[in-house]
């Protein structure tokens, strides 16, 4: 081989040698955006050709040069689109930071490469055309690049356009004195009737500090306030009544409790937020007329399963009542719930694989890509199968916790049963819900008779959503609908929202048949636990779209692992979650500015604001796909914030913090905005930008970040996976996690 050859030989290898070390550079390091990849297979793919025509094949030196010539074409070409691109995204776009990161993904290679070239040998090879446009792309690339740079990361936006809510202080006249009102219930009164009257007399008495006392008398009329038991409003429904110079608060089983509550809300203005925050405002004994009201909450099930819930007192003044996550003494009401597990319970309770599946393999699920049996779920029109299931569940009746609702339901999985017979029901049927629901109707009616309270539940869970189009549940099934699969940037009754609208199909489909139908809908992202996940604007609508069809139970699904990761805002979510369970309908933004002036203080105004921004910008993406409960931080930019927005979110919280009325307050706003930093740092904006001055300080925010969810005691990353340290800061947070048990 000639000098002259090796000479041809060095800038063609080294163009494809650079194009893949920037592919493995950003794939690994700087969240390699599939769209680079065409290019540098085009790039490279080019690249070699023009070696091969040029040094392997003589003669074939002009192909070669061709090859090049068009090589460095496109690039001038993709120059020039990425100069316009990044010039219009900071220009005419507000500067929308992740898109021009984007971009800059493609501004280093494409640089490098024109310079290799231009260096090394091909310049004289280049036409004058060539020449000129790629000196023409340059400049415009270099423009692009230079202004990028020039706009700080945080443009200072003036906190002044924060506008605050103006706090219009509801005038109440109190006119209404109960000083001296003794507490009353009848003879032969309930425990609930009984805790309730307490619960009036030691909040009253810590209110007005006056001595309030509560104990059994017969009702005068006079300057009391009365608390019985009625028949006729279930067993949560309650009514508060005034009459004459008194006061009449009644309910049913648990309903008189809640009536108590909602007497000490309304009229004192008192509030249970979480197990630890209660608010007490001290005052005379002077209340607004006793206007008469009547509520019979739509749910009879309502669970709720954040950090504050198993907590009693809160779960009575909030109106939980679901057993999963505690125990409501009697004389609170007990709890309305599940006779054993609550969920996937034909294999994990019932028919264990441990105990049956080498006597009976055929009681469990044929799976015709495998050909055999798999023990992950039952043949559910086995017989035998059947038979079993009612002495299982019987049982469970006979020796379980008494509780009236026993769980019928599919595992975790995929994995229905595709035996022949199976086969024939979910077709005929449409849904694999056929013959879920004809085995469940089998076990409901054979022990209604001995059972006339008892309820079984099963699910429409993944392939069992869709309703059978024959079968009905029978009256003492419950149907629980689970929305695992939509977006939660719409409301589930927003039909523009492609995945939301084929739920709400089957929720109107099933509420047409079912007497008793459950939901279990989900509230936090499970991948992400630590992340902002924008869903505040849909909580309430989901709850009355819920109400509006007939549903009667539940299970409001959040962060169950709080506990180890309260970054978000697992509290704020805790408390609305059981306001809407209790009542749909409630004054949704007025609970969550109650709650934020509780729990961050005197710049609660601030955080208010930044719920707002990201709620107002969630699900604008465009395409839209869905946001989903396991969506990755860095899809779509979850949030959909330009750079101004980010910069002006992080002055909100430089407010809240400064603002913040004592060391606790300012905790519970460092802790929040965890959640926020930690979706800055995947998206690599602000603190976490490379591009920006000084360089590398990216990798030292990250640390910070990082330090920081310790110092907070934060250990847990998602459902599965726990907290981990990364070997090296350069990467973005979403990939500190290591696997974990749940
Ligand atoms: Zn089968
Ligand atoms: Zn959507």
């Amino acid at each position: 081989m000639k000098k002259q050859q090796i000479q041809n030989l060095l800038p063609f290898s080294l163009a494809p040698a650079f194009a893949g070390v920037m592919v493995w550079y950003y794939d690994i390091y700087v969240n390699w955006n599939s769209s680079i990849f065409p290019f540098a297979v085009a790039a490279s793919s080019l690249a070699f050709l023009a070696l091969a025509f040029s040094v392997i094949w003589p003669g074939k030196e002009k192909l070669g040069k061709k090859c090049l010539q068009i090589f460095a074409l496109l690039l001038s070409y993709a120059a020039v689109l990425l100069g316009l691109s990044i010039l219009i995204n900071n220009v005419i776009y507000d500067n929308k930071r992740p898109g021009a990161s984007v971009a800059m993904r493609f501004v280093l290679p494409l640089l490098a490469l024109l310079v290799i070239l231009l260096l090394i040998k091909p310049w004289r090879a280049l036409s004058r055309k060539t020449k000129r446009g790629m000196a023409i792309s340059l400049v415009v690339l270099a423009c692009g690049f230079v202004l990028f740079m020039a706009i700080p990361a945080n443009i200072p936006i003036n906190a002044g356009e924060f506008v605050s809510k103006p706090e219009v202080p509801v005038e109440v006249e109190k006119n209404f004195s109960i000083e001296g009102f003794s507490i009353i219930y009848g003879p032969g009164a309930g425990v609930t009737e009984i805790a309730a009257a307490g619960i009036l007399a030691d909040t009253l008495s810590e209110i007005t500090e006056d001595e309030f006392i509560a104990g059994e008398a017969a009702p005068t009329g006079l300057k009391e306030i009365l608390v019985r038991s009625t028949a006729d409003l279930g067993s949560n429904g309650y009514r508060i009544m005034a009459r004459g110079e008194s006061i009449v608060i009644e309910g049913g089983q648990r309903g008189v409790v809640y009536g108590a509550y909602r007497f000490l809300e309304k009229y004192f203005d008192c509030h249970w937020y979480t197990a630890d925050l209660r608010v007490i405002p001290r005052g005379p004994a002077m209340i607004a007329q006793v206007v008469d009201e009547q509520f019979i909450p739509p749910f009879e099930y309502r669970e709720m399963d954040m950090l504050s819930r198993a907590d009693v007192t809160f779960s009575a003044a909030n109106g939980l009542n679901g057993n999963n996550y505690r125990t409501m003494p009697e004389e609170l009401g007990g709890t309305f719930g599940y006779n054993g597990l609550f969920c996937h319970t034909i294999i994990n309770l019932f028919l264990r694989p441990d105990e049956f599946f080498d006597r009976h393999p055929d009681w469990y699920a044929w799976r015709e890509d495998r050909n055999e049996r798999v023990p992950r779920q039952l043949c559910l029109t086995n017989p035998e199968v059947l038979a079993q299931m009612i002495v299982e569940v019987r049982n469970q009746l006979e020796y379980g916790n008494g509780q009236p609702i026993v769980s019928v339901t599919q595992d975790d999985n995929e994995d229905f049963c595709q035996c022949a017979e199976c086969k024939r029901v979910d077709e005929e049927e449409g849904s694999q819900a056929g013959t879920m629901l004809r085995f469940v109707n089998a076990i409901a009616d054979d022990i209604k008779d001995d059972y006339p309270d008892a309820l079984i539940d099963t699910f429409a869970y993944m392939y069992t959503r869709r309703p059978p189009k024959y079968m009905k549940p029978l009256p003492n099934v419950i149907v629980r609908l689970c929305s695992v699969e939509c977006c939660f940037a719409h409301p589930l009754g927003d039909s523009d929202c492609a995945v939301n609208a084929e739920f709400a199909a089957d929720l109107k489909g099933w509420s047409e048949i079912s007497g008793n139908l459950y939901i279990w809908d989900y509230t936090t992202n499970y991948a992400f636990y630590n992340c902002v996940f924008p869903n505040f604007g849909v909580l309430q609508a989901n709850m009355r779209f819920f109400a509006g069809h007939n549903v009667r139970g539940v299970y409001a699904q959040g962060n169950y692992q709080a506990a180890e990761c309260d970054s978000e805002f697992a509290e704020l979510r805790g408390y609305l979650l059981a306001r809407l369970l209790w009542n749909p309908d409630i004054d949704y933004y007025a609970e969550m500015d109650g709650f934020l002036r509780a729990w961050y203080g005197g710049g609660w105004q601030y955080i208010c604001e930044f719920i707002d921004l990201i709620t107002a910008n969630a699900g604008a993406d465009k395409p839209h796909n869905k946001m989903g409960i396991y969506i990755n931080p860095r899809e779509n930019d979850l949030l959909n914030l330009t750079a101004k927005q980010i910069a002006y979110a992080d002055t909100l919280w430089e407010k809240a913090i400064e603002l913040a009325d004592d060391e606790t307050r300012e905790h519970n706003v460092l802790r929040s905005r965890l959640s926020w930093r930690f979706w800055k740092g995947c998206n690599r904006v602000a603190e976490f930008d490379r591009w920006k001055l000084p360089p590398f300080r990216w990798p030292a925010a990250s640390e910070q970040l990082y330090n920081d969810f310790i110092a907070f005691g934060i250990t847990r990353f998602s459902e599965e996976f726990m907290l981990e340290p990364p070997t090296h800061w350069w990467g973005t947070p979403d990939s500190w996690r290591a696997w974990g048990k749940r």
